[in-house]
Parts: C-alpha cells; sequence; structure tokens
C-alpha cells in the first residue's frame, strides 16, 4: 500500500530525516513510536502528500506521488487519504455533520448521498444524537470521533494519524483505539500512527521506531 525508499528532508541546515525505507501492506496497523524532535510527523507529512522528501521515492498504491502535478496531488490526497490530527480541527461554526461532509463537498460529490452516509458514520462511532451539535457542544472524545468520522467520508484507502489519543483522557484514548481496530474489520483501511502511547502502540501489527531520522 505505501512503500517509502530511502527518503531524505532538511529543513534549512536541519537534516531531518535521513535514508527511510518503509513498506506498509494494505490493512495493516502500524505505529510509529520515537523521541520528540526525531522526524515522526515529518515522515507522515511525506506519506501524507503535504511534504516532499528532497530525496526518495514514494509510492502510494503503485502511484508514484512526486511524479504528480499539484492539482493531481490534491485530487490524489481528497481521494485515498483520511488525516486525524492531535486536536479534532473542527470547524467550529460547523455542525457534526457538517464537519463530516466537508471533506466530500470539496471532493463535489452530490449533497444527498454525502448526507446519508455523513449520518451513517456518525452512527457507526455512536454519534447519532450529536449530528446537529456544534463542536463546542461535544466532549473531546466525541470530537474525536466525529475528526475519525470526517477523516473516512471519502473512503480513504489509509488513515493518518498524528497523535490522535494525545488530547483524550485514559478512556476516551482506549475507545478511539478500539474504534481503529473495528474500523479496520469493517472497511478496511490501512492505518499509519504517530502516537507517543506505549498501550497503543503495543496493540498495533507493527510499530516503527524513529531515531534521529532514521528507522531503528
Ligand atoms: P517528531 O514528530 O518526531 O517530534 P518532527 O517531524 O515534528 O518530529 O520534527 C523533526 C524536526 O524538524 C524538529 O527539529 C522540528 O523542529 C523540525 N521541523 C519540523 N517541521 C519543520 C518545518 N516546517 N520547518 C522547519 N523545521 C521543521
Amino acid at each position: 500500500m505505501i512503500h517509502l525508499q530511502n527518503i531524505h528532508k532538511s529543513f534549512g541546515n536541519l537534516e531531518v530525516l535521513k535514508g527511510i525505507d518503509l513498506d506498509i501492506a494494505e490493512h495493516e496497523i502500524v505505529s510509529i513510536v520515537g523521541p520528540s524532535g526525531a522526524g515522526k510527523t515529518t515522515l507522515l507529512q511525506i506519506i501524507g502528500t503535504l511534504y516532499k522528501p528532497d530525496e526518495g521515492c514514494v509510492e502510494i498504491q503503485g502511484t508514484d506521488v512526486l511524479r504528480l502535478s499539484r492539482r493531481e496531488i490534491s485530487k490524489f490526497r481528497n481521494k485515498h487519504l483520511g488525516f486525524i490530527f492531535q486536536f479534532h480541527q473542527l470547524l467550529p461554526e460547523f455542525t457534526a455533520l457538517e464537519n463530516v461532509m466537508i471533506p466530500g463537498m470539496i471532493a463535489k460529490r452530490k449533497n444527498k448521498e454525502l448526507k446519508e452516509e455523513a449520518l451513517k458514520l456518525l452512527e457507526f462511532m455512536g454519534l447519532s444524537d450529536r449530528a446537529d451539535h456544534k463542536p463546542s457542544e461535544l466532549s473531546g472524545g466525541e470530537a474525536q470521533r466525529v475528526a475519525v468520522a470526517r477523516a473516512l467520508i471519502n473512503h480513504p484507502d489509509v488513515i493518518l494519524a498524528d497523535e490522535p489519543s494525545g488530547s483524550l483522557d485514559s478512556h476516551n484514548k482506549e475507545e478511539l483505539h478500539k474504534l481503529f481496530f473495528q474500523l479496520r474489520e469493517a472497511m478496511g483501511q490501512t492505518f499509519v500512527i504517530v502516537t507517543h502511547d506505549e498501550n497503543l502502540a503495543k496493540t498495533t501489527d507493527r510499530t516503527i521506531h524513529i531515531v534521529d531520522g532514521k528507522v531503528v
């Protein structure tokens, strides 16, 4: 599903990634761990086509994403990749339902079908009765589950999550982790999760340790 070869990335004089090779199979749930500043988020952003490496090869589902034009990349990203961040980053002026629908609107999907699907996803997340709530009216755990539904709305093949449970209490952390496995069972996504959470890392299929810009 994901093939990275010899990835190098610097910001100015700071060499952050120093030759990363990584293959992730379809349906795998992989955690990326390592000390702060090791380059984990940078690596996730490269997989997410948000940064280009200075050197190396990035293939997602057999597509060489570095060869795509800017326009093709954003289309590819919207179709194939879903993102979950540490802080839910829902838009405060929109309801939970509208937030889930936004990536579908960007992809110019039909409103009726999109709304039905967003409601189904909210139901899957146990949030049917929260569809019309604004983010400020949701608990932290609920808001993060809305963000997961938003990441799923365009049926991405890969979910990229950066410290997804970092802002949650231990009960909600556990619930979110369970949800990832349920989603894989139900929808078959591949997950790449940057985390400091050892409990989460332990449960994933594979843990990649990054230290000083290298896989160790
Ligand atoms: P991690 O996720 O492992 O904590 P990051 O990938 O966020 O590490 O960052 C690795 C290093 O790259 C850090 O020293 C960070 O300050 C630097 N860095 C990350 N993004 C940028 C950027 N856009 N511009 C300059 N430096 C950056």
